[in-house]
């Protein structure tokens, strides 16, 4: 029986884990945390007794990669999903609009919804529908264009650009429409809006994720699947262009094939000396912060399960009495999470500070809202919470084979073609199984 080392138990590794397993490959994980799930973590809030996540993780339908794993283990009750897609847009300067796709089935109720969508007009309508034409039709050479530049070579006005394309963005690529990548853009263009559009109804747990990947380490551990925390890689060794082992503080562990899942600043201290050369390109990586806040009131602020959020700092705010089933008395009656993606000019930001913002931002959308009225809230800055999305970096992202025999590459910034994300991570794990075998 041929054996893996993985290092990482992110969605990258468990995903790996999933797939070298089932091809009947022994697996053991090492990871250097206490806990599993890397960027997909939670933790426990001690003054709202509740466990709460690093950050409101959204899904499209289009994950399939990640479904198959939850759908395999029969947890799929974990996530609901929406009949349809739906959005409801709060503008800060007042303009609120829902996109509502499920007056008819499938592309149509796409069109209609899009077609009612108030606050844009029908001449940047026209223009959107006939960019999502373009990229249905042409194998467009954009390698080099931000999304930026590709929008305005296809002339999107400014109005088409802040209400439909920007928030698109920033939401599915953590990184401005003016340094995000063209050529990743149009492939989830093509995937949420062209392949089918069913593939872009949103979904969200309705349980604390560090639940639903326990779940799935349980089911692993009945393939086999044996995991040591607390167990840090420090470097690999290499005899022969072949990973002879890896050296944790206190172990040196063997197997015939390692996969790292680390993210590039990370798998950068692990490589020996003579391969720091043809490994220089991680350290050519940039990240975009993600900075989420949570807080806690009695009253209540909107019924949706969240909003996408116009013409402000903020992306998202999610209604976390909606979202997660309710088992338990809490101990505030409403809770509220908000998402600030490509956070750059917040992450130095003092906690009061920030929080003003949120105020005003928050006074701006609800009339009602009253910050006295906050009885807890809790900040939390992800520096490195997805690679930076931008042309340049894209072309860095490197595939799972490497120069070592027996090495090879997962985590959601490899080269899946898809934005750095869970269904990203996901995608890498199969990878590695189509290239070891
Ligand atoms: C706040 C936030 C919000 C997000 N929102 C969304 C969203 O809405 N939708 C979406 O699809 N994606 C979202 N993402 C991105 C998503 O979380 C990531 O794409 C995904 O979790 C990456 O998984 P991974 O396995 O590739 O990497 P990681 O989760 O980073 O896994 C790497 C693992 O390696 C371990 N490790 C590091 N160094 C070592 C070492 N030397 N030895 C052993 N182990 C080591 C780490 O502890 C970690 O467990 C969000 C991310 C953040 C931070």
């Amino acid at each position: 029986m041929k054996s893996a080392l993985i290092i990482g138990s992110g969605i990258a590794g468990l995903s790996t884990a999933y797939h070298l397993s089932k091809a009947g490959i022994k697996v053991h994980i090492l990871e250097s945390s206490k806990n599993l799930g890397g960027r997909l973590t939670a933790f426990f809030d001690s003054n709202s007794e509740e466990t709460i996540e690093n950050g409101q993780h959204a899904l499209m339908s289009a994950y399939c990669n990640f479904l198959e794993i939850i759908e395999n283990f029969d947890i799929s009750n974990y996530i609901n999903f929406q009949n349809h897609l739906k959005v409801e847009f709060f503008d800060t300067k007042g303009k609120n609009s829902t996109l509502n796709c499920g007056y008819l089935p499938g592309k149509f109720g796409f069109i209609l919804g899009f077609l009612l969508l108030n606050g844009i007009s029908y001449n940047s309508k026209k223009s959107i529908f006939g960019l999502i034409k373009v990229i249905e039709k042409n194998n467009l050479n954009i390698n080099d264009l931000t999304c930026f530049e590709f929008l305005k070579q296809h002339n999107q006005s400014s109005e088409a650009i802040s209400r439909f394309w920007e928030p698109f963005i920033i939401a599915t690529m953590n990184s401005d429409v003016n340094i995000a990548s063209a050529r990743i853009f149009c492939n989830i263009v093509k995937k949420a809006f062209i392949n089918d559009i069913n593939n872009s109804k949103l979904g969200f747990a309705n349980i604390d994720y560090q639940t639903i990947l326990n779940r799935i380490l349980q089911n692993l551990a009945k393939n086999g699947v044996k995991i040591s925390y607390d167990s840090k890689v420090e470097k690999l060794e290499i005899q022969n262009n072949k990973i002879a082992g890896v050296h944790t503080k206190n172990a040196f562990y063997q197997a015939d094939f390692v996969i790292s899942t680390l993210q590039p600043f990370s798998l950068i201290n692990i490589i020996p000396n003579e391969y720091l050369e043809r490994f220089s390109y991680l350290n050519k990586f940039q990240y975009s912060p993600i900075i989420s806040i949570y807080f806690w009131q009695n009253e209540k602020l909107f019924d949706n399960d969240f909003v996408s959020v116009l013409n402000s700092p903020i992306q998202w705010i999610f209604n976390r009495r909606k979202l997660i089933k309710k088992e338990q008395n809490f101990k505030y009656k409403e809770s509220y999470s908000i998402t600030i993606s490509s956070a750059y000019e917040f992450m130095r930001m003092k906690k009061e500070e920030l929080m003003d913002i949120i105020y005003n931002e928050l006074s701006k959308l609800f009339p009602k809202f009253d910050k006295s009225k906050i009885l807890h809230s809790r900040i939390i800055y992800e520096k490195f919470a997805t690679i930076l999305q931008s042309p340049e970096i894209n072309q860095l992202r490197p595939n799972t084979i490497t120069c070592i025999d027996n090495f090879f590459l997962a985590g959601d910034w490899t080269k899946t073609f898809l934005p750095a994300t869970i269904e990203s991570a996901a995608l890498s794990g199969k990878l590695v199984l189509e290239n070891i075998i």
